[in-house]
């Protein structure tokens, strides 16, 4: 392998020659301290800056195991390392000429803790003496120029003095903020060990006594500064555990079943829902909503009208439509308020409805992988954890906001009953089907509701939002619900009705554009181009990440190569894709070292395909 010298002497011989001789230190270097990887090199000054790796190994790093020794603590811990990575990167990198000359940069994040591409755990091999770990990081890094020239003294200094003083600063544990990083790891491991509890305890969600739930604005997801009313349980609805590191905690148990979240405009109500949507990740220490923590199948559900849908069975809930529209396999590319969201609701529950064994484990539960060793508790008793969750069917749970909810698809209240009768109106609402949707499928839903009391008839749980905090009003609105009968005539029927697989046909899915077999793009967390379709996510309110786009786009050439044949069915094939990037990591979305990924959920994937406008389907027979 070549050293650090033989670069630097190899840049400073590449000065003033063209941008494009860069593409020479592309290659291993032997630093002191680490092993620095160049995997790209890019073409310009302008274009995306070069991909870089550096590897730490663990006599060097130094990092304890106890940071690492569980699968979520090693999520954790990466995720703790870019950050660090990205401080010091930022304190000493500088622009250096033009273009992205000078810079030093790892992925974007923010409040979220998600497996990432952008960090890894070196282990190093020593059974005898108390393991260690080491890391790898990738960044990028724009290579300098002045004009479209080498700039190689400048280049030199960034690669072989800034580079190896960034990866002391932020990757060696002995410089490290030991307790910041500690908090952070423990943090982590109890939101996860909290969300698994859910599921035994009968509950849905749980929010923590003492959470800032509001943000600073509606474009800062950082907590509110000032005047935030802290988060309080009803006495009614607490709920206690004893988590890993934090001890005793208290806060709101939502039960599963259909809970109402009521009140008047603008007391905390879509504050709430939102940190409850949010609680299927984990989040930075200090973030405020850190032990919000939700069933890791809650999906958000709203109107999009506009939106395309292939093929979807929305006979559930729209029927005779005008023009003699089929439902049972509904096509549009535009669709209404109503539509749409009967769309989201059945796509949700098409890839949700099925085992959520290995290929959810993808940090968001906390499962061991096996052959890690498990946290104090004993192996046999965590071996019994996995299977029993691999056996478990995790139905999703719907959260759905008044706010963002077509009012057509949600309720038809008895006058309006009286003057459209049921065979000119194709829309069973909501409202008669929630309960069938429980009762035969096990779905739970949480509705922010503060316009209409049609609901009280359904819900098991009320809950009241007033001046920001919460109180349970299920007894009051049960009476309300008997003494003010509405007579409505539900429209629903027994059963919730069928929930129908679809074929995805492969051809329909294309990722090439001009000569290129393969072209993805991704705009922050809502648009993605994929081949020369563009897909609109802005309304999948649960793709928090670029990076998770990043990683849902390249998932989706993966699914379509390996695993589309025509017959599989979408759900099938997302099974299949979570199943391979949990045994592999995500390295296997990418022909090379790819720093830009952070985990999604199958619910995600699923999204995207979805919202393909070429996509086609045919039913599963
Ligand atoms: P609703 O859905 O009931 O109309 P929102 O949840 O949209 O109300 O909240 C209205 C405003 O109040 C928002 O600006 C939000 O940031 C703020 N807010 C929400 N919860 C709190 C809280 N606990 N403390 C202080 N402000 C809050
Ligand atoms: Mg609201």
């Amino acid at each position: 392998m070549t050293t650090q010298e033989s670069l630097q002497r190899h840049l400073l011989q590449l000065d003033n020659r063209s941008y494009k001789a860069y593409k020479d230190i592309q290659g291993s270097y032997d630093f002191s301290e680490f092993t620095l990887i160049v995997d790209y090199v890019q073409g310009d000054p302008f274009a995306a800056p070069s991909k870089f790796r550096v590897r730490v190994p663990p006599n060097i790093a130094q990092i304890p195991r106890e940071l690492f020794h569980s699968r979520s603590r090693e999520i954790a811990l990466r995720d703790y390392l870019t950050r660090s990575f990205d401080k010091a990167a930022y304190k000493i990198s500088s622009k250096r000429g033009t273009g992205k000359s000078g810079l030093i940069a790892v992925t974007r994040f923010g409040q979220e803790v998600l497996e990432r591409t952008s960090a890894f755990i070196i282990f190093s091999n020593t059974s005898d003496r108390e393991d260690l770990g080491g890391v790898e990081l990738r960044f990028t890094v724009g290579l300098p120029a002045g004009g479209r020239s080498i700039l190689g003294r400048q280049a030199a200094e960034m690669l072989c003095e800034d580079i190896p003083r960034i990866v002391s600063q932020s990757l060696k544990y002995a410089n490290l903020n030991a307790a910041e990083c500690r908090r952070h790891v423990e943090t982590v491991e109890d939101a996860e060990w909290l969300r698994e509890q859910l599921a035994e305890t009968g509950l849905v969600a749980f929010v923590t006594d003492g959470s800032i739930l509001p943000r600073r604005t509606g474009a800062d997801d950082r907590p509110l500064l000032h005047d935030a009313v802290v988060f309080q349980s009803p006495p009614s609805l607490k709920v206690e555990f004893n988590c890993p590191n934090r001890g005793l905690i208290s806060g709101m148990g939502i039960p599963a079943g259909i809970t109402l979240i009521v009140g008047g405009g603008y007391h905390g109500k879509s504050t709430l829902l939102r940190a409850i949507e949010l609680g299927v990740y984990n989040r930075i220490p200090g973030d405020g909503r850190e032990f919000v923590v939700t069933n890791p199948a809650a999906v958000k559900i709203r109107a999009e009208d506009g939106r395309s849908v292939a093929g979807v069975d929305i006979s559930p809930f729209i029927n005779h439509l005008p023009q003699a529209r089929d439902t049972a396999q509904f096509y549009t590319t535009n669709a209404s308020g109503s539509t749409s969201q009967a769309a989201n609701i059945i796509e949700a529950l098409e890839v949700g409805g099925r085992k959520f064994g290995k290929g959810f484990c993808n940090g968001f539960n906390g499962c061991q992988p096996e052959g890690r060793s498990p946290r104090e508790g004993g192996r046999g008793k965590e071996e019994e954890g996995i299977r029993k969750r691999e056996e478990d069917l995790i139905m999703p749970v719907l959260l759905v906001d008044e706010d963002t909810a077509a009012t057509n698809f949600m309720i038809r209240d008895r006058r309006m009953q009286e003057l459209i009768a049921k065979d000119r109106e194709p829309i069973t609402p909501f409202i008669d089907k929630v309960k069938q949707l429980y009762i035969d499928y096990g779905v739970s839903t949480i509705l922010v509701m503060g316009g209409s009391g049609d609901y009280f008839d359904v819900a098991d749980t009320v809950i009241s939002m007033d001046n920001f905090q919460a109180y349970d009003v299920t007894e009051k609105a049960k009476d309300i619900a008997k003494n003010y009968s509405i007579n409505r005539a539900s429209e629903g029927g027994k059963n919730f009705g069928n929930i129908s697989q679809r074929v995805p046909i492969p051809a329909s899915l294309d990722p090439s554009r001009g000569r290129r077999d393969v072209r993805v793009k991704v705009r922050d967390v809502d648009e993605l181009a994929f081949g020369t379709e563009e897909i609109d996510l802005g309304a999948v309110a649960q793709i928090v990440d670029s990076g998770q786009l990043r990683a849902i786009a390249a998932a989706m050439v993966y699914a379509k190569q390996q695993y589309m044949d025509g017959k599989r069915t979408l759900s099938e094939i997302i099974d299949l894709v979570m199943a391979d990037i949990d045994d592999r990591g995500m390295d296997i979305l990418s022909p090379f070292p790819e720093g830009d990924f952070a985990m999604f959920r199958r619910f995600e994937l699923a999204a995207a395909i979805n919202r393909l406008r070429t996509l086609s389907v045919v039913a599963k027979m």
